[in-house]
Order: structure tokens, then sequence, then C-alpha cells
């Protein structure tokens, strides 16, 4: 029997991802000792992309959901700049503003409400984001006019970031002052007494509290703590050209697309999405599809160079949104995972809400009730014992 007494923390996160750097960081600013398991290495997930489009939800129907979205987006700024200067590294992030094609009378009656209802939701004399309908041929030298009969929706709340580099921030944050292990698998966790399994032989690690935050991989993980499955992964593809010169446009979400110029002069466009899927390897039929359909209402995109092409694994959750909190029956084990298309824009939001949970304080900020574990799990009997 090995002597060496187990490191303790007073968290182990499980996933170098964007939700579980996210919270590695906000607790190692909390004072809190962390341990990140990472199986591969950082970025290894969905959160390894391309895309980086950090979209608003509509401003129509407004809900919890919606208004925790926007206080998310709306804060992200100040937290990467806050970042940058912390770390010295860049996030690419930008306040792009994104174009949306109006394409029947309907839509463009539809979206007359929404910009008026924005009014009121997105405080534009306050926060500056404004929604706003424009007319036919409006900036129709990047999103071309036939695409946009009806004219367009052109808003400023949305912003674009470079998720490898987002992430090679935090990461770098969380080795400076916490522990990050790549290569170590995350296999099981011991509730009363703390200790944690992993692949790595001989590695004794401990923990007062666990967050899964391993993506897709985390519905199993839940799964052994709860016997219930409350998600899945959905793959996507999308792929970078080259764009020099193009990287003070907006972002287009046109045609179920989204087109996201970046400032290091390339251009994202993404994303596919499939249910079903045999591997998560690119297809290159999906290749060619994304770049003729961009290509079709973006024609400044047309001869551009492939540069790479990336597919990936979406967590998410049977109940569409995201779960956060601690899971049922446990005293110690919390999850963050199933962020699906919008990971990247809340979870910072997510992180801060999680680990004011952790330390049993109340946060100025509520999780919406769509993200709280009662909602994901039928069995929610929270029994807070070891
Ligand atoms: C094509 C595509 C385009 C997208 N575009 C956008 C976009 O524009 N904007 C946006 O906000 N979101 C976008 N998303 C969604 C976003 O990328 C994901 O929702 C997000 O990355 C999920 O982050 P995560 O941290 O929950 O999981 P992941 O990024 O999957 O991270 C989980 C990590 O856990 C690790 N892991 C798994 N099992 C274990 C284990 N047993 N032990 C230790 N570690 C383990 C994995 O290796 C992985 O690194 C896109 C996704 C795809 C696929």
């Amino acid at each position: 029997m090995s002597t060496t007494l187990p490191k303790r923390h007073d968290l182990a996160v499980v996933g170098g991802g964007i939700f579980g750097l996210s919270i590695a960081y906000e607790a190692l600013r909390y004072g809190m000792s962390v341990v990140v398991l990472e199986a591969d290495h950082v970025g290894a997930g969905a959160s390894g992309g391309l895309l980086g489009a950090l979209m608003p939800h509509m401003p129509a129907r407004w809900n919890p959901k919606k208004e925790f979205q926007f206080q998310a987006l709306s804060s992200l700024e100040a937290h990467t700049r806050m970042l940058e200067d912390e770390t010295g590294l860049g996030t690419g992030y930008k306040r792009c503003g994104r174009i949306l094609p109006l394409t029947t009378q309907d839509r463009l009656d539809h979206h007359i409400e929404r910009a008026e209802e924005a009014l009121d939701r997105w405080h534009p004399q306050s926060t500056g984001f404004t929604y706003e309908v424009e007319h036919v041929g409006s900036r129709s030298d990047w999103l071309c006019a036939d695409a946009a009969p009806f004219g367009i929706v052109y808003e400023t709340l949305a912003a674009r970031i470079s998720p490898r580099a987002y992430l090679g921030v935090l990461a770098s944050y969380v080795r400076d002052h916490g522990l990050l292990l790549e290569d170590t698998a995350f296999e099981g966790y011991d509730q009363t007494s703390g200790a944690l399994l992993t692949t790595t032989k001989g590695q004794q690690l401990a923990a007062d509290r666990l967050v899964l935050a391993s993506g897709p991989a985390c519905f199993e993980q839940i799964a052994a703590f709860t016997g219930e499955m409350i998600g899945r992964g959905e793959k996507g593809q999308a792929l970078l050209l080259e764009g020099a010169g193009l990287e003070e446009n907006p972002a287009i979400y046109c045609d179920g697309l989204y087109v996201v110029p970046h400032d290091d002069g390339t251009i994202a466009v993404g994303s596919t999405s499939d249910r079903d899927f045999a591997t998560s390897a690119v297809d290159p039929a999906r290749t060619d599809e994304l770049i003729r359909r961009a290509t079709a209402f973006c024609p400044a995109l047309k001869g551009r160079k492939l540069l790479t092409v990336w597919a990936g694994i979406r967590p998410r959750c049977n109940k569409r949104d995201a779960l956060v909190g601690r899971l049922p029956n446990s005293s110690r084990v919390f999850a963050a995972t199933g962020g699906f298309k919008i990971s990247f824009g809340i979870a910072h939001l997510i992180a801060k809400c999680l680990v004011v949970d952790l330390m049993g304080q109340e946060a100025e900020i509520s999780l919406p009730p769509s993200y709280l574990p009662e909602h994901h799990f039928s069995d929610i009997g929270q029994d807070r014992s070891p």
C-alpha cells in the first residue's frame, strides 16, 4: 500500500472545455484549490472548434432563459478584457453585430415587432445594443440582396470570439493558479472520502466537491450517479476560409448557417447538425455543402481558400437547455453541461452562479429555472447527505 497522502483539493472539475475551464477559473478566483482532469487535451471536445459565434436569443416572448443569456452576452466583453489583462493573451473577442435576412412579408412584420420588443428588453439607451430592420439592399455588398428580398435585421449585441484562443487564456490561468492534468481521465469518485479515481496509475487525488463538465461524456457519468440519462451528443461540422480584408464585416445568420469573420483574417462557416452519426470525423460531403450554401448568400466568400475543416460533438440535454447544479441525491457532485449551440456566450456566467452555489452563497444573478437539476431529472429528492 502506498504511503503517499492524497492531495486534497476544494474542487475537482472533469473536462478541459469551455464549461470546465470557466468553472475552474471562477473557483480559483474565489480562492478555492482546484484540479482539472482532462482525458485528452484542452479543447479536445466541442470547445476546440472554429466558429465562435456569440448570438443572442431573439427579443420576443422574453423569459428567464433569454434574460440570463442577455446578461451573459452583455458582460462577456468585460470578462474577456479582464482575462486578457490577467494573462497577457488574446481571446479574439469582438462585438461584431449580426445580419439576418428577411425572406417573406410575414418575417418582416414579425421582426418589426421584435425590434419594438428589443427596445424594452435590450435597454438600448444604457447598453447601446440595437435591433433594427433595414431596407431592401442594405449591406448587400456582404449579404447578397437576392437572399434578403424583404430587407434585413442588423443587431449589435452579437459578438464573436476565437474558441481556441479563449480556451488557451483560461487554461493558462488555471495552469498558473491551480492544477490542470491533461491525459488524465476521470473514472470515479467516492463521495464519502472524496477520493478521485483516474486513469493515471498511482495518482492519489481527492476533492471536497466534484463538477462534471465533460461535454457529451458527461451524460453517462451523470447516469452513473443518478441512474438517469438526461442528454446525448449531436454532431456538427464547421470550416475556416481565408478571409483577409473581410474582418470588419458583421456575422451573418442565413439559411441556418453562420458566417463569422475573425480578426486573424479568417472566416468561419458553420455549422451542420446531425443527431445520428457513426463517427465524429469530418465528412467531405458536408464540407462541400457548407461552402455551397454559404457562398450562395455571401458571394464575397467565392473562391476563398479552404484552410481547415473541423467536426465535433455538442452536448445536448433532452430538455434542450443546459444543466447546471447539484445532482439529485448527492451532496458533493455537481454537473454543468448541455450548452449545445450557445456555450461560449454563457459559460462565464454559469461558472459564476455555480461557484457561488458550491460556496453555499446567494448569487447576484440566478440561473434560469430551465437550467436547474429540478428541470432535468425526474427523481429530484435532493438528499444533501454524503
Ligand atoms: C460545429 C460546431 C460549431 C459550434 N459553434 C458554436 C458557436 O459558434 N458558439 C457557441 O457558443 N457554441 C458553439 N458550439 C457548441 C460548443 O462548442 C459546445 O456547446 C461547447 O464546446 C461544449 O463545451 P463543454 O465544455 O460542455 O464540453 P466539451 O468542449 O466537449 O469539453 C468536455 C471535455 O471533457 C473531456 N472529457 C470527457 N470525458 C472525460 C473524462 N472521463 N475525464 C476527463 N475529461 C473528460 C473531453 O476530452 C473534453 O475536452 C459548436 C459546436 C460544434 C460541434
